[in-house]
C-alpha cells in the first residue's frame, strides 16, 4: 500500500460519482418539470463532465472520512493516508478545506491535528489484507446534519420527527436531491457515527434488518412531500434515498443522529491484497 495509490483512490472518489446515484437521479428526472428538472439535467451533464475529465465532480472536495480495516499496524496505515491526501490535494486537485477551528489558519494540505478522520474498524479484518472505504462530505450537507438525545418515550415518532425537522429546516442549502444517513442508538457519538456509515450502502442495496427497512420505506415519501426539490427549486424529488444503522442503547436514552447528505455522494472502497491494489465500484 503507498501513498500514490491511496491518491489514485481519492481521484476516482472525487471524479466518478457511483452509479446507484447517478441512476436514481436519472429515475428521478421523469417525474420533475420547470426549473426542478433543468436542476436536475445540469446535475447530470456535471456528473459526465466530470468522470470524462477526471475533474472533481464538486468545488467543495469536502472533508475526507475514512472507514478501515486491517489486521497490522494502524500507525502504517494512517502516515499512508496523510501522505496519499497531501499528494491528492496537489494532484487531484483538492480544494484545501482543512483549517484549524480556533484561528481558521489553513496549512493546505488538507491535513491537521486529528485529521484526517479515519475510522478503524475491528470486524472483518484479514491477514495483510487492507480494506478503505472512502468518503468525501462536502460542508452544504455536513453544516444542516444534527444530532440529538430524545426522552425514550418519543419512541419511532419522535425519531422521525427528528428526521423531518432536520430536512425541513435544511430546505436547499445541502444541494438536493439528498440522501439521509439515520443513525439512532448507542450513545451522542456512536449514533453519529451510525448514520455516516449508513450513507456506505448503496441505494440498490436493501438492508436485511426488518426494523431498518420498515423506517427507510416510511421516511422516504415522508421526506419527498416535504416538497423542497432538486436543489430547493421545488419538485418531487427532494430525497434519493434513506440508509438507517442503529445499535441498542442506555434505557433511559434515544440517541438519534441524522447525517444529512447532497447529490453527490462520492464513496468507494479500496482493498490491498495479496493480488496489489484494487478499486471496487
Ligand atoms: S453540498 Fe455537496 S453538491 Fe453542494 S456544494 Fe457542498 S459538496 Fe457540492
Amino acid at each position: 500500500m503507498d501513498a500514490s495509490e491511496v491518491a489514485e483512490a481519492i481521484r476516482i472518489l472525487e471524479t466518478d460519482l457511483p452509479r446507484d446515484i447517478e441512476e436514481r437521479l436519472r429515475v428521478c428526472l421523469s417525474g420533475e418539470e420547470g426549473n426542478s428538472r433543468e436542476a436536475l439535467k445540469v446535475i447530470i451533464e456535471n456528473i459526465g463532465y466530470a468522470r470524462q475529465r477526471r475533474l472533481p465532480m464538486c468545488q467543495d472536495t469536502g472533508t475526507l472520512v475514512f472507514f478501515v480495516k486491517c489486521a497490522g499496524s494502524q500507525d502504517r496505515v494512517l502516515d499512508t493516508i496523510r501522505e496519499g491526501i497531501s499528494l491528492a490535494t496537489r494532484e487531484v486537485p483538492l480544494r484545501p478545506n482543512t483549517v484549524n477551528p480556533f484561528t481558521r489558519e489553513n496549512e493546505g494540505r488538507n491535513l491537521g491535528r486529528n485529521n484526517p478522520i479515519v475510522h478503524f474498524v475491528e470486524e472483518g479484518c484479514e491477514g495483510g489484507k487492507v480494506t478503505m472505504q472512502i468518503m468525501a462530505k462536502g460542508a452544504g450537507s455536513e453544516n444542516v446534519s444534527r444530532s440529538f438525545m430524545l426522552e425514550p418515550d418519543r419512541g419511532v415518532g419522535g425519531i422521525k420527527e427528528c428526521v423531518i425537522e432536520t430536512v425541513a429546516d435544511a430546505g436547499g442549502k445541502p444541494c438536493p436531491p439528498i440522501i439521509v444517513g439515520l443513525g439512532v442508538g448507542g450513545s451522542l457519538e456512536w449514533a453519529a457515527y451510525l448514520a455516516k456509515k449508513a450513507l456506505l450502502r448503496p441505494l440498490d442495496r436493501r438492508t436485511e434488518d426488518p426494523t431498518a427497512a420498515q423506517l427507510e420505506d416510511e421516511l422516504l415519501p415522508e421526506i419527498n412531500s416535504l416538497g423542497i426539490g432538486p436543489m430547493g427549486m421545488g419538485g418531487r424529488a427532494t430525497a434519493l434515498g434513506v440508509r438507517v444503522e442503529w445499535a441498542h442503547c442506555h434505557t433511559a436514552s434515544l440517541p438519534v443522529s441524522v447525517s444529512v447528505q447532497c447529490w453527490a455522494l462520492r464513496r468507494v472502497s479500496a482493498v490491498w491484497d495479496s493480488s496489489g491494489f484494487r478499486i471496487l465500484r
